[in-house]
């Protein structure tokens, strides 16, 4: 059986060598969703890795199939399912072959999976990353002893394994695991969330904070950069809550950025600042109720992170921030911007939208494109209110705006945001900028696509050398979607032109 379309998801965690040892077992990790969940598909890969296992480049060639899966929207568990249904037949045919459904759907929905698709053999939740081999293994004993007792259906149910467990800590440890020396990685510092927005199944499925001690991350930085990454973006689901879980400490204890004296997000920065090698830190994504002064004064003083924060408001109306339990108004918003616009005047924000969460009205929306738009958030990504069973919104509150009303909504609001996105860019046009170059352009031969520093993409000609490297360009052009310039020579560290 050929799975075509396996093939050519572009989110497979890694390739493979082609020229695998025959007899080594393989696994292959298909991914959906966000960015953790990449980084998650990495970390399991490399924990059967160094277990011998092979990676393999597509679920034709695996003994191994990992399904890593979103929870965030209906439809993201729609698709897993669509996905897990076409190995049935594979699974008919090589019984062998052992079925996972891993992360966020697996915890939310559980044994579930199980009902509906026959075939999966393993459901395993969001802190279990680091012990799928021994799940593995388990599978196999199982059916091995099911076999040996003469029973039917070996393969079956009797061998199946869930694993919900949300009290471990997920185990990172890289040393032998596998990274490409691709320009840009992704590092999670911290797991779950703690805040409680109405419509979120987040909490749920990847339970309360747990944030890695500095030193650790500050390692696994040194070990991507050593592998060739120069950029390293920071995940968590509130990234800017960076150890909120740490104990304060105590009298005669040393004191640092976070809250109370913690470590914090700050001091991650500071540490970050001082990698050689690195020339660019990333954050995703930050929540508006801890955006610091402390946050603020280290954007201004590392000059290796972006002038550039996803910082979401989900809406414009305070009413319905209410009724998603936001924890802010808009104008805490407004001020909590204030302070950093004040430390830092050039940085450029990003946004989630929630259009059609219950009982929003007319002028609940149209606040919303306002906020938007008196926020100059340059890039916008819009969701249309999905009830999620389990969160209090959608047990709590009818899903009453029309479906036609979301689209049409969510339609207006990328309209607005295109509109705000361009005079975002446009302000940059004259400006020489810190470009890393990231790569080529696909769509036109001899040009280069790289990033500045306040997160825009940013097209210009030049050799395919530069690639990797940091380059001054001066900006000509601006459109919704990036801008386009010259090259004006190179560029001697992480910060602008004046
Ligand atoms: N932690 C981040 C924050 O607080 O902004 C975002 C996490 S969530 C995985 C990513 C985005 O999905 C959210 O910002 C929100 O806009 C959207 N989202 C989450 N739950 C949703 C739902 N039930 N319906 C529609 N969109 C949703
Ligand atoms: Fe979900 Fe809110 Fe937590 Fe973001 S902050 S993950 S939207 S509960």
């Amino acid at each position: 059986m050929t799975l075509s379309r396996f093939r050519s998801k572009p989110s497979a965690a890694t390739g493979a060598s082609a020229d695998a040892a025959a007899s080594a077992a393989r696994v292959h990790v298909v991914t959906f969703g966000c960015q953790m969940n990449k980084y998650d598909s990495l970390l399991a890969e490399g924990r059967f890795k160094r277990r011998g296992y092979e990676v393999a480049l597509g679920i034709d060639d695996a003994d191994v199939v990992l399904f890593n899966t979103c929870s965030v929207r209906d439809h993201a568990e729609e698709r897993t399912y669509s996905w897990v249904g076409e190995l049935k037949r594979a699974k008919a045919s090589r019984p062998d072959l052992v079925i996972g459904v891993i992360g966020c759907m697996a915890q939310r929905v559980g044994e579930e999976i199980f009902a509906r698709a026959g075939h999966v053999d393993i459901v395993a939740g969001t802190r279990q990353f680091h012990r799928l081999p021994e799940l593995v293994d388990e599978v196999r004993e199982r059916r091995d002893a099911a076999a040996q007792a003469g029973r039917r259906g070996a393969q079956g149910r009797g061998a199946r394994v869930l694993a919900l467990e949300m009290n471990d800590p997920v185990a990172v440890d890289r040393e032998d695991e596998r990274f490409d020396g691709e320009l840009a990685a992704y590092l999670t510092v911290m797991r779950g969330c703690d805040l409680n927005c109405t419509y979120c199944i987040v909490p749920t499925v990847r339970g309360r904070v747990l944030s890695r001690p500095v030193d650790d991350v500050v390692r696994e930085a040194r070990w991507f950069v050593s592998r060739g990454a120069r950029v390293i973006t920071l995940l968590g689901q509130t990234v800017n809550s960076y150890g909120e879980d740490f104990p304060a400490p105590g009298a005669g204890e040393p004191r640092m950025r976070g809250r109370q004296g913690r470590p914090g997000l700050a001091d991650l920065l500071h540490r970050l600042q001082e990698v050689e090698g690195l020339a660019r830190v990333r954050l995703i994504t930050l929540h508006p109720s801890y955006l610091t002064r402390e946050l603020a004064l280290a954007l201004r003083d590392c000059d290796k992170v972006d002038r550039f924060l996803p910082l979401p408001a989900q809406s414009g109306s305070d009413r319905i921030l209410r009724a998603m339990k936001r924890g802010y108004t808009t104008g805490l918003y407004e001020r909590r911007v204030d302070v950093l616009r004040a430390l830092v005047p050039d940085v450029e924000l990003g946004s989630d939208w929630i259009v059609g969460f219950p009982g929003e009205t007319d002028a609940d929306h149209a606040a919303s494109e306002r906020f938007l738009g008196a926020q100059g958030f340059a890039v916008n990504y819009v969701f249309k209110y999905d009830p999620r069973p389990g969160t209090s919104a959608a047990d709590g509150l009818a899903d009453d705006v029309p479906e036609a009303v979301k689209k049409e909504r969510n339609q207006r609001l990328l309209a607005r945001s295109a509109e705000v996105s361009l005079r975002r860019h446009a302000g940059h046009v004259g400006a020489i900028r810190a470009v890393l170059v990231e790569g080529l352009s696909d769509r036109a031969p001899g040009t280069l696509v790289g990033k500045t520093r306040h997160g825009m993409t940013i097209s210009f000609e030049g050799a395919p050398a530069l690639v990797g490297g940091e380059v001054a360009v001066l900006v000509e052009q601006a459109s919704a979607f990036g801008l386009a310039g010259s090259l004006a020579g190179p560029h001697a560290g992480a910060g602008d032109a004046p």
